[in-house]
């Protein structure tokens, strides 16, 4: 009798339990870059937000409110979105020339 209890109790978590973590498996948080368009891990992004009063700003600390839309720290893509006005149609508006000169100052900073 004790031997049965102590056999059921034993088994039921490994099974039950089993298939749980690998479903459960923690994903990075990643983001579309709109210059290359490939799916990057978010803090590796810059991150551009059009405030709900109409504002564009770099938003440095990621956790702005607002339409965020995000680019690599790459000039490459800041030339593509720039000229395929890409965050004008992300935010629906036109984003004014000091954004983009301090979003052009920022990724060549980073790069070296
Ligand atoms: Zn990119």
């Amino acid at each position: 009798m004790f031997n049965v209890l102590r056999l059921t109790f034993y088994v039921i978590p490994t099974e039950s339990y089993g298939g749980d973590f690998v479903i459960k498996a923690k994903k990075k948080p990643e983001r579309k870059c709109l210059g290359c368009g490939e799916m990057k891990d978010k803090s590796r992004l810059i991150r551009i937000v059009r405030s709900t009063d109409g504002k564009v700003f770099i938003d440095r600390t990621g956790k702005a409110n607002g339409r965020g839309a995000y680019i690599c720290d790459s000039l490459d893509c800041f030339v593509k979105c720039r000229k395929a006005k890409r965050f004008d149609k992300a935010f629906g508006l036109s984003v004014p020339d000091d954004v983009y000169a301090s979003l052009e100052g920022l990724i060549n900073k980073e790069n070296g």
